[in-house]
């Protein structure tokens, strides 16, 4: 039942002025990106660049590593950073719908397990369509580790970018 339930998200276009920090100014927001985009998520979506701490790995992961423990660690206990964003991209050369045999450990094992998750969700669709679902499914599931990991006073947001139509979507567990 748990599996069903984190599997039902939504959708919503990130609009202008509609992230609560685009109001403020300083180091408010921890971004973790995928180093294979094409970098211009914060641009489109109106970040500026001192708003932002900025840290990228392969297929945007919260892994168990040093770089991340310490960005991790730098942005909320540093910086007091309290906003913290995953976003993934669509047309990602890590984060597909099927394994990607050059991936090193631990983003390929992590992946497999974000599959092995959600086999049924994903064997409900094909081609680019699943390698989308699974970007989604991955930024969700970062997502989830994240919160359960932080006090309540952080907050952490999903978004995919789809950079093809330059347009930002915040991923949202739907009520059930
Ligand atoms: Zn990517």
């Amino acid at each position: 039942m748990q599996d069903q339930l984190r599997t039902r998200y939504e959708l919503h276009q990130v609009q202008s002025g509609s992230m609560p920090w685009q109001q403020s100014k300083g180091k408010q927001v921890l971004w973790i990106g995928c180093s294979d985009s094409d970098y211009d998520e914060l641009e489109t979506l109106g970040l500026q660049p001192d708003q932002v701490l900025e840290y990228r790995n392969l297929g945007n992961m919260v892994t168990d590593d040093l770089s991340c423990r310490a960005t991790l660690g730098y942005a909320l206990e540093q910086l007091k950073i309290r906003e913290i964003v995953v976003c993934g991209h669509y047309g990602c050369h890590i984060v597909q719908g099927s394994p990607n045999p050059g991936l090193p450990e631990p983003w390929s094992k992590n992946l497999d397990v974000v599959r092995s998750q959600h086999t049924h969700r994903l064997d409900q669709v094909s081609g680019q369509e699943r390698d989308r679902t699974m970007v989604e499914l991955n930024i969700l599931g970062q997502v989830q580790n994240l919160s359960q990991a932080q006090n309540h006073e952080v907050k952490v947001f999903g978004l995919v970018y789809d950079r093809a139509s330059k347009t930002g979507y915040q991923i949202t567990e739907a009520a059930c």
